[in-house]
């Protein structure tokens, strides 16, 4: 259409100049078109490039005709680009909101092996800083040798494990790291936090090594009792006397077994539901009974000899039920009287009271024992933990009494509370939720 309106406006120049003066006239009316034309064009195509280079290509232009619809085209185009932008920014957002949300470390590096982004969990585990790590190197920032060895490889099949950098842990962490390569020559650094599969790996060598050596003690002197039986010819009243001995060792592990089988019980089966009911005086009267066997098997004495040595005082104990299981609460106030029967000397005495307030309920064991030094304290549940080693083995302990009474007060809802004071004496206390408590009527 320009075009065709030029060639009119030349054509009514070279028209005019033909009829004012003839052909000369004609050739320069058209050629003065052509070139005034030609400057509105230049300075148009100028204008237009002016536009394009500005910061806003959106608001409408006051031009009109063709240089109006080149800009409206532009503009549609130029919204068209935009709107792919925008989703493709979004579609990263989403993919870097992924990655965030990992429970794992992630971090990219580039061809060089520096930092170009990490998500928050690498910057835990790692030590890292947004503002302050990219574009660092990997190995200036993670210090630890096997990391700085494990990059050196040209090949990452397998993963390593290395000191993580978390300031908020207490004690160590550990991090298993590897690398994946992706794109030209980029890697992925994947970072996990293994630190309690390796405490709980630890922790099981730890109690294996511990079953074996409780086991081994009495096996090695129970085989010594049965080569000697074997080899030399004892008169009678000997033989019955290592027999005797033999019947202990036996006995003690037996008791290491049940203790065991308790323990994974607890550990293997559902927390106690509320439909169970345990009568509290009928459970104290048989704990009762068992404590001043316990102390008389103590005194050393024989046969009918056999009187209590302490001072066993059970408060009365109230006509409350329990909702919880039977054998457990028996088998952990049981361990708890029972300790303060075994480490409390003859002449000592023992108190065991139950009492409630709004919130708990509390069993209470009060010994004048030789009491326990601080230190000791937070690990007394802890499986083989002793303070008093010797005493735990002569009077048949098993270094698992403890960790079966916590585990139990905390499945059902409640917990251990240990106060001692050397020289004075221990109170242990099973607490539980009063919600264990059935309402009386
Ligand atoms: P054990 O079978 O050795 O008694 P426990 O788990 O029952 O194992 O107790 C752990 C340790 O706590 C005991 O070895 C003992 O040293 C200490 N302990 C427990 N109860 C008492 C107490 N009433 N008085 C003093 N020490 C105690």
């Amino acid at each position: 259409m320009p075009v065709l309106s030029l060639l009119l406006w030349m054509a009514l120049a070279a028209g005019l100049g033909w009829w004012f003066s003839g052909g000369l006239a004609a050739t320069l009316g058209a050629l003065v078109v052509a070139i005034f034309c030609f400057g509105t064009m230049v300075w148009k195509l100028h204008r237009l490039e002016r536009w394009l280079a500005g910061p806003d290509l959106h608001s409408d232009v006051a031009w009109r005709g063709l240089w109006r619809e080149i800009a409206q085209r532009i503009q549609r185009l130029v919204k068209q680009r935009d709107r792919q932008v925008a989703a493709h920014e979004q579609r990263l957002q989403h993919f870097l909101q992924a990655i965030q949300a990992s429970p794992n470390g992630v971090t990219l590096l580039d061809e060089q092996g520096r930092i170009e982004w990490f998500n928050d969990t690498a910057a835990a585990h790692l030590g890292l800083d947004i503002r302050r790590d990219l574009l660092q190197h990997v190995v200036h920032l993670v210090r630890d040798p096997v990391f700085s060895r494990y990059f050196a490889q040209n090949q990452h099949d397998a993963e390593v494990v290395i000191e993580g950098r978390s300031l908020s842990a207490a004690h160590g962490v550990k991090l298993s790291v590897q690398l994946h390569a992706y794109g030209e020559g980029r890697q992925l650094l994947l970072t996990r936090d293994i630190t309690s599969i390796a405490l709980a790996d630890a922790m099981r060598r730890d109690f294996v090594a511990n079953v074996s050596h409780e086991i081994r003690t009495p096996l090695t002197v129970l085989s010594g009792f049965v080569e000697t039986l074997q080899l030399i010819p004892l008169p009678e009243k000997e033989q019955h006397r290592y027999l005797d001995l033999m019947a202990v060792q036996a006995s003690r592990m037996q008791s290491l077994v049940a203790d065991l089988l308790t323990l994974s019980q607890l550990e293997g089966s559902l927390p106690p539901g509320m439909n169970e009911k345990v009568q509290v005086q009928e459970l104290m009267t048989q704990v009762a009974s068992d404590a001043q066997s316990l102390s008389a098997v103590l005194s050393g004495q024989d046969g009918d000899q056999r009187r209590c040595v302490h001072e066993l005082l059970f408060e009365p104990a109230p006509a409350w039920v329990v909702l919880g299981v039977r054998s457990e609460l028996l088998s952990a106030i049981s361990n708890l009287v029972s300790n303060a029967v075994r480490y409390t000397p003859a002449g000592g005495t023992i108190r065991v009271a139950w009492s409630r307030d709004a919130e708990q309920v509390t069993l209470s064991v009060s010994d004048t024992g030789p009491g326990i030094a601080p230190e000791h304290l937070p690990r007394l549940s802890e499986r083989f933990y002793r303070v008093d080693r010797s005493r735990s083995r002569e009077t048949g302990g098993t270094g698992l009494g403890l960790a079966i009474t916590k585990h139990v007060a905390q499945r059902h809802g409640g917990e251990l509370r240990i106060e001692s004071q050397v020289g004075k004496g221990s109170t242990f206390m099973l607490v539980l939720p009063i919600s264990r408590l059935e309402p009386q009527a």
